[in-house]
């Protein structure tokens, strides 16, 4: 189980949703959830096991235009959306998992997305306009959108002001989607250059 703590956060949070619990009724009563800070968000069909780290929430954005926020516990509802539809059907499960949609997501992802939607309605979360990733950042609980970094909560907002930045990113990114590269490898790539922005941002703030 790993932090405790953590955890009973995260499920009192999801019990406040009606469509969180209709999921959990779902999942099966051997699944394990395994809660630890730095390890990885997923789910792992062999051992019936969720991994997800309670430390740290996403910023998602795509192509330059951030579109919210996400508290840690928003991957604990898209990973149990991930169990429930293994337990269902894993057949279904396996061939979503390889079927894209015309924004390159998988069927299996975009189902999880819209799971993570009808929660987030309830509880308040950034609606998530398909399966973009984003910035991993360190937040003050499990359950809350505040970033423990006091420089990024004042500089999110403000995010129209570093569009320089904004700009040479696009570039590069520009130049990633010419090259032939598979979809994880374009996000870790993205990742890459969201992470060089904020450190550039941190050096212009120092
Ligand atoms: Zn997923």
């Amino acid at each position: 189980m790993g932090d405790v703590a953590a955890f009973e956060e995260m499920k009192a949070e999801l019990l406040k949703s009606g469509e969180a619990r209709k999921l959990m009724a779902k999942l099966g009563k051997d699944l394990t959830i395994n809660v630890k800070a730095g390890g990885p968000n997923n789910f792992n069909p062999n051992t019936n096991t969720i991994n997800i780290d309670p430390s740290r929430g996403v910023r998602f954005s795509r192509e330059g235009v951030v579109y919210g926020y996400a508290p840690p516990v928003e991957a604990l509802a898209h990973e149990m959306a991930h169990a429930a539809s293994y337990r269902e059907n894993p057949y279904t499960w396996e061939s979503r998992g390889t079927q894209m949609n015309v924004s390159g997501w998988n069927a299996e992802e975009e189902e999880a997305v819209e799971v993570e939607n009808r929660i987030g309605a309830e509880l308040g979360w950034t609606y998530r306009p398909g399966y973009i990733g984003g910035v991993g950042i360190a937040t003050t609980s499990a359950t809350s959108t505040e970033f423990t970094n006091e420089m990024l909560n004042e500089w999110m907002p403000k995010y129209g002001e570093a569009m320089e930045l904004v700009s040479a990113m696009e570039n590069w990114k520009s130049l990633a989607a010419m090259l032939p590269f598979e979809q994880e490898t374009t996000w870790l790539l993205e990742e890459k250059i969201e992470n060089a922005y904020w450190k550039k941002i941190g050096e212009l703030t120092r």
